[in-house]
C-alpha cells in the first residue's frame, strides 16, 4: 500500500498533537475534531484497511484499543465514558487509508452515530 499522511506524522515530516507513542503505536489528536476530546491512535505498521488485517496482526491491532483506554483514562474521560471506531472504505467512511482508532469522549455522544445526512452522501 502506498503512503499517506498519517506515515509522515510518524516521521515527523509534518507535525501533529501526539499524545502518545511507543513501538508499535502513535496516538495524536484528530485535526478536525468532532467531540470535544478526539484523537487518533494508529499503528506504525502501514496496514490500508480493517479488510487488510492479518492474523499476525492480531496483537498490534488489540494495542490500538489499550492505547485509547490508556490515553483517554489520562484525559479523564474514561469513567463518563467515550467512543473508539475504526472506519473501513468508502461506505464506512474512511478517508485515510492507513487504519486508525478514532476515540471520542467529552460529552455524551448521540447513537445511532449519524441521526443528519452523513457527509459522504450529501
Ligand atoms: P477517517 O475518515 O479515515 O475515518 O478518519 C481520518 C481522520 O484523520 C479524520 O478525522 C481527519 O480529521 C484526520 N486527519 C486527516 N488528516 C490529518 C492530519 O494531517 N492531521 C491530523 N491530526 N488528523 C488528520
Amino acid at each position: 500500500m502506498s503512503e499517506t499522511i498519517f506515515d509522515k506524522i510518524i516521521s515527523r515530516e509534518i507535525p501533529a498533537d501526539i499524545v502518545y507513542e511507543d513501538d508499535i503505536s502513535l496516538a495524536f489528536k484528530d485535526i478536525n475534531p468532532q467531540a470535544p476530546v478526539h484523537f487518533l491512535v494508529i499503528p506504525k505498521k502501514r496496514i490500508a484497511t480493517i479488510n487488510d488485517i492479518a492474523k499476525e496482526d492480531r496483537e498490534v491491532v488489540g494495542h490500538l484499543s489499550w492505547v485509547a483506554a490508556k490515553v483517554a483514562g489520562e484525559m479523564g474521560i474514561a469513567q463518563e465514558g467515550f467512543r473508539t471506531v475504526m472506519n473501513c472504505n468508502e461506505f464506512g467512511g474512511q478517508s485515510v487509508y492507513h487504519i486508525h482508532l478514532h476515540v471520542l469522549g467529552g460529552k455524551l455522544l448521540g447513537w445511532p452515530p449519524y441521526t443528519d445526512k452523513p457527509k459522504n452522501l450529501e
